[in-house]
């Protein structure tokens, strides 16, 4: 048994996926080029732009076309390997996103991933309209997710357990600040430098597993004290 217990927590889009297929997907079937700038502006909160993308899909398509288009987008080709990896280890990996189930529950099943725990926005479809829930949406962060990571992260966390972070973009910022081990690239690597968080560098799941088999074979971790500390305060505010 690891000491402390280590949880694993991973982005979906570019991070599981190659690409962000939560604006690939609006850009093939919804309005991306009309509301992308005006949430990059500022004008925009992300349950705002996520409502009007949704809004804006065409009145041809289903959640089984945009099941069927998801299916044919690739993933990171050792993303397999390391949920086998994980299993394998007895490490929990839950999948942390702010996009929608909708693409993301076909990837993993695809992946052989279906079982593993996932937050996410959900898509709803009814009488031909698409409408975005936010389950995990929360006032308390600073982070203005439509689905909050950190929360999602702490929610779902034995409070004794070490936190392992993956991930690429802005909304990962939240939750690698309450991390113990972050693997970060793109945007969050550099949030990473700018904060002066250690983290490592990674550009595919395997440079993760690599890493993480070293870890696991020290067997005896240590938590970052930053980390504890906000996710005490975290768990305070809440
Ligand atoms: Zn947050």
């Amino acid at each position: 048994m690891l000491k402390p217990p280590l949880h694993i927590f991973t982005d979906f889009d570019g991070t599981i996926t190659l690409e962000d297929l939560g604006d690939k997907i609006f850009e093939v079937f919804g309005n991306l080029k009309e509301y992308s700038p005006r949430l990059a502006s500022g004008e925009l909160t992300v349950p705002e732009y996520w409502r009007l993308l949704a809004a804006s899909i065409k009145t041809d398509a289903t959640p089984e076309i945009l099941r069927n288009w998801a299916y044919q987008q690739p993933a990171d080709p050792h993303f397999t390997s390391f949920v086998d990896f994980c299993r394998t280890n007895a490490l929990p990996l839950t999948v942390v996103s702010d996009g929608f189930d909708v693409y993301i529950d076909t990837v993993l099943e695809r992946e052989g991933a279906g079982g593993l725990p996932r937050f996410c926005n959900k898509l709803f479809f009814e009488h031909g309209i698409f409408t975005p829930f936010f389950p995990g949406r929360d006032e308390s962060c600073t982070c203005f997710c439509a689905s909050c990571k950190r929360n999602s992260v702490l929610r779902n966390l034995p409070s004794e357990a070490l936190v392992i972070y993956i991930g690429d973009g802005y909304s990962d910022f939240c939750a690698a600040d309450h991390a113990d081990i972050i693997f970060a690239k793109k945007a969050l690597a550099a949030y990473c430098n700018r904060q002066r968080l250690p983290h490592y560098p990674f550009s595919s799941f395997a440079d993760v597993q690599k890493i993480l088999e070293g870890v696991v074979a020290r067997r005896r971790l240590k938590y970052r004290h930053q980390a504890v500390l906000r996710r005490k305060e975290a768990f305070e505010v809440e």
